[in-house]
C-alpha cells in the first residue's frame, strides 16, 4: 500500500492524479517551478515544494531535485504523469537506487521502448506486424535514402527518440529527402538530443487506433480496449474517442491479442498503449508503444467505468489485476477534446497569455473536464499549452457527439487564443459524423474548418453595439457636444428623446461604422436595460437588450440570442451559440491605430531562436517563400514572404535569440521596388 504519493508533473495531470490519490486516502506532494508558485496543482496537493526557475530543464526534468523532494517528504512512490520524466530510464533507476515506488513500468521495458527504432526490432521477432520500412543502425544519409527510394515515395521520416510528432518530416519526393532528413534532424536534436533517424512507408489514409493494455507483477494482463485518435494536426492529436468507430468485435480482439503480445514481449508492468496504424484494408501496424499513462486515457476510463491511475497506483503497490478480461466491457461511447491555447489560422502557433475568462461547461456524468488552470492564471512560454481536456461520454457516438458539440459552445475563454472554434467546426462537419475519419482529416475538409460565417459577425456587431450602448455611461450625446449643458449628459433613460451614438468596431481588419439611436435606456439599474435603432451596412434594425454580470440578452427584429461579452480594454470578445467573434472598439478620438506596417508579418511570434535564413538581401522573392526558419517551443516555424519582393535586410543571423514581438526582417513588397 502506497502512503504517500509524488506527483513528479505539473498542470491538469497532477490534479487528476491526486483526485484519485485522495480518494484512495493516499497523501500527496506536488512539485512547483517559479511560474508555477500559485499553480491549481500546488493547492490541491497535501504538500508541495519549490524544485527551481520556470525552464523545465531547470525544475520537472531535473531528477535530483525530485528524488530529494520526495525523500524530503518522506514520499514512499513518485507517479510521474505524462511527458517530462515519464519514460525516462533514468529517472526510474534514481527512483529503485533509492527505495522509492516508480509508479511506472519496469526499467528495461522503458528502454526497449525508448527508441522507436529498437522497439521495431523486438516486435518483429515477437511477430507483431510493423510498417515496412528501415530502422538500422546505419545513419549515413545516402543509405536512409537508399532506402526510402526502394520503398518509394511517400515515406515518412521519424527520430528514433521522437515524441509528440517532433522529428517527423512526410517525404513525396526523391529531390525533398536531403531537406527534409536535415531539418527533421535539426528538430530532433533540439527536442531529443538525439537524431537517429528511420524511415517508413507512409501510409496516405491510415487510421490512429491504440489499445490500452494493463499488466501486473503477477505475469496477468488485459487491455482495456481501444482509442481512435486518427484526428490530428502535425501529427498530434486533436480529438480521441473511445471505442473505436467502424470496429468490428474480430479486429478488436486482434488489436487486443497482438497489443498484449506486444508488451509480454518486453516483460510489461503497470499502464501502456501500444500504438497502430489501421490501414484501409483492415491490416493494422505496430507504430510505438507508449510507456506510460496516456493525455487521452479519460475516454478508456469513461467507457470502461475503471479509473486507469487507481489501476496503476494498485500495480505499483504489488496487487493483481483490478478486473479480468472477462469482466471488462465497453459501456456507451466517450470523446475528448484538446483545448489549446493556440492559433489554428496561424499554423497552430502556441499562444500565451492571461486567462481573463474562463468558463466552463457544467460537470455531470456526461461531461468531464480535466484542468491544471483556473480564471486569471497564465499560460507561460514554459510548458505544453494545453489548457483543459473536454470529455463527454453518452450511450453512443452521435449522441455523445451532440454533448461535444454542445460543451464546446459553452466553453468560454478570452485573453488567450484558443483551438475552440476551430474544434467545433471540426466535429460539427458532415464527414466527422459519418466517420469518414482518417489522419489526414484536418487538411482534407480543410476549408470547411477553417471557414468562418459571416452572418454570425453581422449579428455579433448588432449585439456589441447594443452592449455599447448600455454599459458605456454616461454617453455624450452627439446632437449636443457641450458637457456643461444639462442635456449633454444622459445619465438615465428620456422617453421621447432621440440620441445618437455611432461606434466603429473593427473585425478582421475591417472597420465598421453603426449607428445607434437610443429610443429608450435605464443603465443605473444593475441590469442596464433598453430598446434602440440601429443602422447597420445600410439596413435598420429594431433592439432591445438587458445586460446581467457578462450576459447580454439582445433582441434583434424580434429575434432573442443570449451572449457572452468579456472585454479587455478596447477589445471585446462576443461568445454565441455557434462560437465566438473578436472586435475592437474603435476611439476615434484617441486615434485610430491604422499602422499598415510592413514588419506585421515578420514578427517573431514568441521567444525562439532562428534557425537558418533562406534567402539573400536584396534577392528576389515570391509569396510565399520561406524567408527565414525561427524555432520556438520546440517546434520550427516558417516565416514566409506575404507576396511577391525582396528581403532589405535581416535583423537577426542563424543561432541568435529573439523576443516575441521582435521585427525580423526588413520587406519591400514588389510595388514598393517598382515605384
Ligand atoms: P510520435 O511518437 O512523435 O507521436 P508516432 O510514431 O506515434 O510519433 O506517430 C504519430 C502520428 O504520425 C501517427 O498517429 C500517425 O498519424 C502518423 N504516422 C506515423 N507513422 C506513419 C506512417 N508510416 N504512415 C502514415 N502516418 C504515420
Amino acid at each position: 500500500m502506497i502512503k504517500k504519493l509524488l506527483i513528479a508533473n505539473r498542470g491538469e495531470i497532477c490534479c487528476r492524479i491526486i483526485n484519485t490519490a485522495k480518494r484512495m486516502g493516499i497523501q500527496t506532494v506536488a512539485l512547483y517551478s517559479d511560474a508555477d508558485s500559485k499553480a491549481l496543482h500546488v493547492k490541491m496537493a497535501d504538500e508541495a515544494i519549490h524544485i527551481g526557475p520556470s525552464p523545465s530543464n531547470q525544475s520537472y526534468l531535473r531528477i535530483d531535485k525530485v528524488i530529494a523532494a520526495a525523500i524530503a517528504t518522506g514520499a514512499d512512490a513518485i507517479h510521474p504523469g505524462y511527458g517530462f520524466l515519464s519514460e525516462n530510464a533514468g529517472f526510474a533507476k534514481a527512483c529503485a537506487d533509492n527505495n522509492i515506488i516508480f509508479v511506472g513500468p519496469p526499467i528495461q521495458a522503458i528502454e526497449a521502448m525508448g527508441s522507436k527504432s529498437a522497439a521495431k526490432h523486438i516486435m518483429q521477432q515477437a511477430n507483431v506486424p510493423l510498417v515496412p520500412g528501415y530502422h538500422g543502425a546505419d545513419q549515413s544519409a545516402a543509405l536512409i535514402k537508399q532506402h526510402a527510394d526502394d520503398m518509394g515515395y511517400p515515406v515518412l521520416l521519424k527520430a528514433a527518440a521522437g515524441g509528440g510528432g517532433k522529428g517527423m518530416r512526410q517525404v513525396w519526393s526523391a529531390d525533398e529527402f536531403d531537406d527534409a532528413l536535415a531539418a527533421a534532424k535539426r528538430e530532433a536534436m533540439s527536442s531529443f538530443n538525439d537524431d537517429i533517424m528511420l524511415v517508413e512507408k507512409y501510409l496516405t489514409q491510415p487510421r490512429h487506433v491504440e489499445v490500452q493494455v494493463f499488466c501486473d507483477h503477477h505475469g496477468n494482463g488485459v487491455h482495456i480496449f481501444e482509442r481512435d485518435c486518427s484526428v490530428q494536426r502535425r501529427h498530434q492529436k486533436v480529438i480521441e474517442e473511445a471505442p473505436a468507430f467502424k470496429m468490428s468485435s474480430t479486429l478488436r480482439a486482434a488489436m487486443g491479442d497482438a497489443a498484449l503480445k506486444a508488451a509480454k514481449a518486453i516483460d510489461y508492468v503497470g499502464a501502456g498503449t501500444v500504438e497502430f496504424l489501421l490501414d484501409t484494408d483492415g491490416k493494422f501496424y505496430f507504430m510505438e508503444m507508449n510507456t506510460r499513462l496516456q493525455v487521452e486515457h479519460p475516454v478508456s476510463e469513461m467507457i470502461s467505468g475503471q479509473d486507469l491511475v487507481e489501476w496503476q497506483l494498485r500495480i505499483a503497490a504489488n496487487e493483481t489485476l483490478p478486473k479480468t478480461q472477462d469482466e471488462l466491457c465497453i459501456n456507451g461511447h466517450a470523446f475528448e477534446a484538446r483545448i489549446y491555447a493556440e492559433d489554428p489560422d496561424n499554423e497552430f502557433l502556441p499562444a500565451t497569455g492571461t486567462l481573463h475568462l474562463l468558463e466552463t461547461p457544467q460537470e455531470s456524468a456526461h461531461v468531464r473536464i480535466d484542468s491544471g488552470v483556473v480564471q486569471g492564471d497564465e499560460v507561460s512560454v514554459y510548458y505544453d499549452p494545453m489548457i483543459a481536456k473536454l470529455i463527454v461520454w453518452d450511450t453512443d457516438r452521435e449522441r455523445a457527439l451532440a454533448r461535444l458539440s454542445q460543451s464546446l459552445g459553452e466553453y468560454r475563454i478570452d485573453g488567450v487564443t484558443t483551438n475552440i472554434p476551430f474544434l467545433r467546426r471540426l466535429i460539427d462537419t458532415q464527414a466527422f459524423k459519418d466517420e469518414e475519419i482518417d489522419t489526414s482529416f484536418i487538411e482534407k475538409h480543410h476549408e470547411k474548418i477553417f471557414q468562418k460565417n459571416s452572418v454570425d459577425s453581422k449579428n455579433q456587431l448588432l449585439n456589441l453595439a447594443i452592449y455599447l450602448s448600455l454599459s458605456e455611461q454616461p454617453i455624450t450625446s452627439v446632437n449636443n457636444q457641450d458637457s456643461q449643458s444639462p442635456w449633454g449628459l444622459i445619465c438615465d433613460w428620456r422617453a421621447n428623446d432621440i440620441y445618437v451614438n455611432n461606434y466603429f468596431i473593427l473585425l478582421d481588419n475591417q472597420e465598421h461604422e453603426v449607428k445607434v439611436q437610443r429610443i429608450q435606456v435605464d443603465n443605473q439599474t444593475s441590469t442596464p436595460h433598453g430598446t434602440f435603432m440601429i443602422d447597420l451596412h445600410g439596413q435598420s434594425y429594431r433592439c432591445e437588450g438587458q445586460i446581467a454580470g457578462n450576459r447580454l440578452l439582445a433582441t434583434v427584429n424580434g429575434h432573442s440570442e443570449s451572449v457572452t461579452i468579456n472585454q479587455i480594454e478596447h477589445e471585446y470578445a462576443v461568445f454565441h451559440s455557434h462560437g465566438m467573434a473578436k472586435f475592437t472598439h474603435v476611439q476615434k478620438d484617441l486615434g485610430v491605430n491604422d499602422d499598415s506596417d510592413q514588419h506585421g508579418a515578420f514578427v517573431a511570434p514568441m521567444n525562439g531562436t532562428i534557425v537558418a535564413l533562406l534567402v539573400e538581401p536584396n534577392q528576389s522573392v515570391k509569396k510565399g517563400q520561406t524567408l527565414m526558419i525561427m524555432e520556438a517551443m520546440k517546434m520550427e516555424h516558417a516565416i514566409k514572404a506575404t507576396q511577391d519582393g525582396l528581403v532589405s535586410e535581416f535583423f537577426y543571423q542563424a543561432g541568435e535569440l529573439v523576443d516575441g514581438g521582435a521585427a525580423l526582417l526588413d520587406f519591400i513588397a514588389n510595388e514598393e521596388t517598382s515605384s
